[in-house]
């Protein structure tokens, strides 16, 4: 029987549950033991899809085409259990189910309720992933713990303990302990006003875990252990970390929070192993080489809009042992202002994927510049579309070369709605949606980088390249390195002759971890790493000449 191990939040939102509960999963499989993760989100919509990464950061598309809270990614850089539809849960998703039952007569004769009804659904959810197989789940509650919306699920965690033993089950609860300059010192009262609810609706926490800006001192320790209840070893400190995430697990290790786990749910577990994550730490300290890259979105100030390949750009930073400043540039700016100006100092340009026009045409801008001055460029998803309509118009001539979904009325539609897209009216799970395989064409930039010609990569869109445009970019050097298996859904493109220009239609940035970089990303990182030397090489020979007067400049 699995044992089971809940998440909650306390004090404010943002305090990185997703993080804390991804760090102890990667502990637990360091450990040996098996682990699966799961978000139960408080929200009403159905699932993140329609959600505007302004509210809610990036929607994070799993393999099976479900698309969920960016925490999930969290889940999957740090650990190796598979994710699947019944890893991420919403109220709206609850309901639903609930209300179907009771539509096709499930409960006839019942008044359906919060509790059983709701509470059982959950309950049920939760036992969904729970198996012979995994030793540990490990289920994070979204929200806040106070709200309205979160209460159903905290019922729910609190029968479950009921259900299947109190031994078999464990409480975490993250809280923060806030630093109050005035006072000088650390104040525990939110700690103890959060867990005071908690406790309140029945679920005494196992163990704290205590964000804070400074060290708890053992008073402080010894005061959470007291006034919330639980052993002083419970009290888990998780300093503020300003370097990198990845150090999240080491400072929970710190206070032998892996081992508390263990003990308490008498896991079959071995000693603790991070030899892969204390080699990719070393790399993060160590850096040979800065470069920059620039990320030319929509959403620019919203830094969990782009979560996921942030993360990836560092993690090929580690594979390349590259320090990489990622800086966002909106890309309506380089409408305003030129690329020029804008992105003339960067060793990168990736444009990412996104939805609606604001913003398309210094998209198309920036990967114009990107394109003649050989400037590596990584394009995904609209990055990829807008590459296509940057070469339309610029290098194939096609005047007013747009996608349909910002001009249905485009000369030279190239791009373009998929046929079984186009009687579709319902925007939420109707994209084009999860893992799918794609061909690679032997000897191209893609090819090299994933040292292989069959790969599965992830998809999130609606339109796709038009085919009718197929040869007449070909004769102009357009090279389409991934296909479809079967040759009709052009997949990555790439643009012959320069050193690396690489847009694919699907989204890597979902695939790549911090102990394994993503081919594609580590290629363009290391393309970044070459144009950075050369450029600086470049410029050491232009100083050198300018302190030669004599020299003839050609
Ligand atoms: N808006 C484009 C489409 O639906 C691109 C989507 C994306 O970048 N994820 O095809």
């Amino acid at each position: 029987m699995s044992k089971h191990i809940f998440v909650t939040g306390g004090v404010v939102s943002s305090l990185g549950k997703g993080l804390t509960s991804a760090s102890i999963g990667m502990l637990l499989e360091h450990r040996g033991l098996t682990v699966r993760m799961q978000k139960l989100d408080p929200y009403i919509n159905v699932d993140p899809g329609t959600m505007s990464p302004y509210q809610h950061g990036e929607v994070y598309v799993l393999d099976d085409g479900s698309e969920t809270d960016l925490d999930l990614g969290h889940y999957e850089r740090f650990t190796d259990g598979q994710l699947t539809r019944n890893s991420n849960y919403t109220t709206g998703q609850i309901y639903q189910s609930v209300i179907n039952k009771e539509r096709r007569g499930e409960f006839l004769g019942k008044t359906v309720q919060v509790i059983p009804h709701i509470t059982n659904e959950i309950k049920s959810c939760i036992s969904k992933i729970a198996d012979d197989e995994t030793d540990v789940v490990i289920t994070e509650i979204g929200g806040t713990v106070g709200d309205i919306e979160s209460q159903p699920f905290l019922e729910a965690i609190r029968q479950y303990s009921l259900d299947i033993g109190k031994e078999n089950c464990l409480y975490i609860h993250l809280t923060l302990v806030p630093y109050l300059k005035a006072a000088g010192e650390l104040k525990t009262k939110p700690t103890q006003h959060s867990v005071g609810q908690l406790r309140e609706i029945g679920i005494q926490p196992d163990v704290l875990v205590c964000r804070t800006e400074r060290s708890l001192s053992v008073d402080d320790r010894e005061k959470i252990a007291l006034f919330c209840n639980v052993p002083i070893r419970a009290v888990i400190e998780e300093k503020d970390k300003d370097f990198s995430i990845y150090e999240v697990p080491f400072s929970l290790v710190e206070n032998e929070l892996d081992e508390l786990i263990v003990r308490r749910l008498t896991l079959p577990a071995e000693p603790l192993e991070l030899e892969d994550w204390q080699d990719l730490m070393q790399r993060l300290r160590n850096p040979r080489s800065e470069i920059s890259i620039a990320v030319v979105g929509k959403y620019a100030a919203h830094r969990d809009a782009y979560k996921s390949i942030y993360e990836a750009i560092d993690h090929a930073g580690i594979a390349h042992r590259s320090q990489v400043r990622i800086q966002p540039i909106q890309s309506e700016q380089i409408e305003a202002e030129g690329p020029e100006r804008l992105l003339s100092t960067y060793d990168g340009i990736l444009v990412p994927g996104g939805f609606g026009e604001r913003g398309i045409e210094g998209k198309v801008e920036a990967i114009r510049y990107a394109r003649e001055r050989s400037i590596p460029l990584l394009g995904i998803c609209l990055g990829m579309q807008c590459a296509v309509i940057e070469f339309a118009r610029n290098v194939a001539g096609l005047k007013g070369a747009h996608s349909s979904e910002f001009d249905k009325e485009s000369p030279h539609p190239v791009i373009c709605l998929l046929d079984d897209q186009q009687t579709i009216t319902d925007k939420g799970g109707t994209m084009r949606l999860g893992a799918q395989p794609a061909a690679l064409e032997p000897g191209s930039i893609a090819a090299e980088c994933y040292g292989g010609q069959e790969i599965s990569e992830r998809h999130r869109h609606r339109y796709e390249f038009n085919n009718v445009y197929r040869q007449q970019f070909e004769a102009h050097d357009l090279v389409f390195s991934g296909t479809s298996p079967d040759g009709k859904l052009v997949e990555i493109i790439e643009i012959a002759g320069h050193p690396w220009f690489v847009a694919a239609q699907f989204h890597p940035e979902f695939k790549s971890k911090p102990t394994s970089a993503h081919p594609l990303f580590s290629g363009f990182v290391e393309a970044a790493v070459t144009y950075h030397a050369s450029r600086a090489a470049r410029s050491q020979e232009a100083t050198r000449s300018d302190n030669q007067p004599w020299k003839s400049k050609s």
